[in-house]
This record gives C-alpha cells, sequence and structure tokens, in this order.
C-alpha cells in the first residue's frame, strides 16, 4: 500500500476533504510510489482562509526577523538535502545527482530572499519643498504558487521564497505527478519557525485545485510556471479578476553556433542543453543554429556526443506516461515531415512503463523552420539542427518563433556575439556557455513564453506592489 501525501494546511498535513487520493507512479520503474491528496474547492477555501488569518502577522514582522526565517528554512533545506533529493528521484525517475543539484538551488533561493527582505524600500520625491513624497513596496498578501512537474522543488523554491520574503503568504499548488517534495518544503518552513499559514500546500488536479486558486477572492495574485495552453486560461481568469500574474511558459530557444567558436566546448554544451533533465526543461536549446561551414562536422559531434549518454545514469526517463506518448507522437511527426534523426528517434529498448519511460536523445538534421518539430514544444531530449549563412540569416531564424525564453550565440568575436545577443528575442541570452543561469539572475519570457520575472532581485518587484505617499510639510 503506497503512501498517502497529505496537503499541509496551518502548519500541519491534512487529509483531503474529499477522501479521494490519486496515484502517483515513478517513472523509472513504472510502479506506484504514493498516493497524492486529491483537493477540492474546500481544500483551497480552508488554505486561504488561514493564509489570509497569517497574512497581518507576517507581513508586519521586523524584515530581518522575516529574512532569518527564510535563511534558517535554506539551512534546513541542506540538512534534508539527502531526503529531498530520494522523494524528487522518486517522483520524477530523474538520476540523484540532478535531483541534489536540484535541492541546492532550492536551497540557494531562500539564502537569497533572505538576504533581500529589506531592499524592496522605494525612494524619495523631490516634488516640492512643502511636501515630503515617497513611495514604499508591499506585500500583495495570499498569493497562488502553481507549478509543473520537472523541476518540482526548484519551482516551488523560486517562487515562494520572494513571495514570503516580500512579506506575503502562499497557497501552493505543485503538479500531481510530483508534489512530494513542495510539502516537505512547507513541513520545513513550519519546523524552522515560520508561522502556521504563512506557506500551505494544496495538492490535486489542475482544474480542480488550480483553478480554485486563481479565483479565490481573496488570493490578490498567482505566480504560475506551466503550459501555454493553462497560461492562457488561467490569464482569462485574472484578467477577469484583476489580479497580477507572473506568467513562466514554454520555449523553443534558439543555441546558435558560428563557425569561429570553441567547436569542441560548444558541441558538449550543446548537447546538455536539449538532453539535461531528458530534455524536460523549458529553458531547453532545443533548435541548435548552426553556421553552415562547420555545420556538418558541429552537428556530427554533437549526434554522437549524445548517443553516448546512458539512460537511467546520464538521464532519466520521461516523467509521465503521457508525456512519454507526447515525444513519441512528435517521432511520428517528423516522419512526416521528411525529417532525419542522425541519432535517436526512437525509445530506448522495449520500454513502457516496466523498463520506464526512457527516450533516446534525438537530434533531426536540415531541419526548415518551419516544421513542427521547429516550432512546438515537445518537452523530451530532441533537437532540431538548422543550418544558417550569415548573421541576419541566423537572427531571422531564431526570432521565428513564437516563444522566447532563452538564447544562446558562440563566437569568438565578441562584437558579434554581443550583437546578436542584443538582437535575440528572449528574456536570457547565455555567451559562449549553455548556463541555467543562477539565482541572482532575472529569468523569464518574451512573446508566448510568458511575462514577469522570477529570480533576482527583479522578482521582488512581482510579489510586491508600489504605494506612493505625499506628506503635506506645511498649508499650500
Ligand atoms: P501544465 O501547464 O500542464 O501544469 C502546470 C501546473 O498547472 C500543474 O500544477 C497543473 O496541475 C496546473 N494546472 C493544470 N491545469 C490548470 C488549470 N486549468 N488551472 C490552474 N492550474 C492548472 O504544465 P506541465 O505539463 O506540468 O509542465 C510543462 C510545461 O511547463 C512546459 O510547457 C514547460 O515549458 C513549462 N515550464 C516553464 C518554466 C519556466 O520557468 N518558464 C519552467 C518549467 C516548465
Amino acid at each position: 500500500m503506497p503512501e498517502k501525501l497529505n496537503h499541509w494546511i496551518n502548519g500541519v498535513g491534512t487529509e483531503p476533504s474529499s477522501g479521494e487520493w490519486m496515484q502517483s507512479i515513478n517513472p523509472a520503474t513504472g510502479e506506484l510510489s504514493v498516493s497524492v491528496a486529491r483537493g477540492t474547492k474546500a481544500d483551497v477555501d480552508s488554505a486561504v482562509s488561514v493564509a489570509s488569518a497569517a497574512a497581518s502577522d507576517w507581513r508586519w514582522f521586523k524584515a530581518a526577523h522575516r529574512g532569518r526565517l527564510l535563511y534558517r528554512l535554506a539551512q534546513s533545506i541542506r540538512d534534508n538535502a539527502e531526503h529531498l533529493a530520494t522523494l524528487e528521484t522518486e517522483d520524477s525517475g530523474k538520476p540523484l545527482s540532478l535531483s541534489l543539484a536540484e535541492v541546492e538551488g532550492s536551497a540557494a533561493y531562500f539564502e537569497f530572499y533572505a538576504g533581500l527582505v529589506n531592499i524592496p524600500l522605494g525612494d524619495t520625491l523631490d516634488v516640492d519643498p512643502r511636501q515630503h513624497v515617497y513611495t514604499k513596496r508591499e506585500p500583495y498578501g495570499v498569493v497562488g504558487v502553481i507549478t509543473p512537474w520537472n523541476l518540482p522543488l526548484n519551482q516551488s523554491a523560486r517562487s515562494v521564497a520572494p513571495a514570503l520574503a516580500a512579506g506575503n503568504v502562499v497557497v501552493a499548488k505543485p503538479a500531481e505527478a510530483a508534489s512530494q517534495t513542495t510539502v516537505m518544503l512547507a513541513e520545513l518552513a513550519t519546523q524552522v519557525g515560520i508561522p502556521n499559514g504563512v506557506f500551505n500546500v494544496v495538492l490535486g488536479k489542475g482544474r480542480e485545485v488550480g483553478e480554485e486558486i486563481v479565483r479565490h477572492p481573496d488570493v490578490r495574485k498567482v505566480a504560475f510556471t506551466g503550459s501555454v495552453a493553462v497560461g492562457k486560461s488561467i490569464g482569462h481568469i485574472a484578467a477577469e479578476r484583476i489580479i497580477p500574474l507572473t506568467l513562466e511558459l514554454g520555449g523553443k530557444s534558439a543555441n546558435i553556433v558560428f563557425e569561429d567558436a570553441d567547436l569542441e566546448f560548444a558541441a558538449r554544451e550543446a548537447v546538455r542543453a536539449f538532453t539535461t533533465n531528458a530534455g524536460q526543461i523549458c529553458s531547453s536549446g532545443t533548435r541548435l543554429l548552426v553556421q553552415r561551414s562547420v555545420y556538418e562536422e558541429f552537428v556530427a559531434k554533437v549526434a554522437e556526443l549524445s548517443g553516448r549518454l546512458r539512460p537511467s545514469e546520464d538521464y532519466g526517463p520521461m516523467i509521465t506516461e503521457d508525456q512519454y506518448q507526447q515525444v513519441q507522437r512528435y517521432f511520428e511527426v517528423a516522419a512526416k515531415e521528411n525529417l532525419v534523426a542522425v541519432t535517436g528517434g526512437s525509445v530506448v529498448g522495449s520500454a513502457g512503463r516496466e523498463g520506464g519511460f526512457y527516450v533516446n536523445p534525438t537530434v533531426y538534421v536540415d531541419v526548415n523552420n518551419s516544421t513542427k518539430i521547429a516550432r512546438e514544444e515537445i518537452f523530451g531530449p530532441v533537437v532540431a539542427a538548422i543550418p544558417f549563412d550569415t548573421e541576419e540569416e541566423a537572427l531571422r531564424i531564431a526570432n521565428d518563433s513564437e516563444f522566447g525564453l532563452v538564447g544562446a550565440v558562440w563566437s569568438r568575436d565578441i562584437s558579434r556575439a554581443l550583437r546578436v545577443a542584443d538582437r535575440i528575442e528572449a528574456g536570457q541570452i547565455f555567451v559562449n556557455t549553455w548556463s541555467t543561469g543562477a539565482v541572482e539572475t532575472p529569468f523569464g519570457g518574451h512573446k508566448h513564453s510568458g511575462y514577469g520575472r522570477e529570480k533576482g532581485i527583479e522578482a521582488l518587484n512581482h510579489y510586491s506592489h508600489l504605494k506612493c505617499v505625499i506628506v503635506a510639510l506645511e498649508q499650500a
């Protein structure tokens, strides 16, 4: 009988009012891992109600006190790293080393924002000698945090840390396929002394819990990380309610390699860019644009290196059977588009549920940017290699996309590299590296990749709003 995973509401594990549970499957083995509470509107109401009750105290704590608690949470995440990573690997199947890196990244969010609790201060404005005018930032109150399954702990931490630092309280809803670490994060928050009700987690399905969070009249801001389709549907509700949203959505990011780059290094990084987490990362480099003079040699190297990766040791499975099927549907699409995979294009062995949902890293060559393989987010270890001749052509192809999350440029000509970095329509650009960007680096999209920013000091502006106070010093 798999263990039961409860909501975390008001500082305690709480059974779902529906009395219903959903089965979560370990995608590396196909075995049942845990029974996840199936939340309902009643559970959301109860979490929002305790959060609202806790909001005032949390907001009016001395900022340094809030910071100390967040710092203790960072420490506690590190102290429990093995346990958290084991749960993450059980939910997602990813190699433990990757889960451990994710846990460290999550601790870094709390550490970073713990040190910034005094930062969103505001200004004084020189308007009139008879007035003292100042601005200050204030928390929204209850913030809904809805996250996907690909980097579950990391994405919860990415939104929860700045939200709490800015003085908000949180009702979080992780993805149904990977909920365990977010619940444990909230439990650790309670253990380190963050008051009950400040950080709550309601588990369940998107429509039954996520949508109810967005609709709830006392939720004043929502941070959503996930697909474009759900981002749009949440956007409609937020527009009706006139509440702000942060939308961190998908990507089809261009990785542009010029002939004068360090090709050996660029090839290794290009492989990492589309195979890390088995390609299940919004910022994966899934369009590989290579200058024609080095195209054949470079793509052959990328194919060779990706073909050497070992399932389960170097990369994990697709997180769900649905996702596994989706990637295979794209293999059929590619066949219809007459695309050739020089490596991959298939699942691992006779896989399926028993063998885990593993897909071979796949490199399609000579891809036209108008094909579905080049335009749609596959969310698997699949890259479309596209040749180009000139800088202008590379930029035209890179920007010919509905998405604009990240991009990279590889060249030893720094003027060109910076020129191209300036012109790629995306929120974060890497030059001569494929970096996932540290906690300090603001992250977010252009176009259908979303709006608002997570990470960095910038995120605090998205978890607080501005008030301007005008004080008369003498009668006008
Ligand atoms: P998803 O949109 O299906 O689900 C994300 C979350 O939203 C889950 O918790 C889900 O239960 C919830 N949800 C589903 N329907 C909902 C609804 N109608 N109302 C409210 N909540 C709802 O996404 P996914 O399949 O879990 O994740 C993959 C997607 O996430 C990809 O498109 C990927 O690019 C994107 N992503 C983006 C970033 C980023 O930072 N930009 C990071 C990771 C993943």
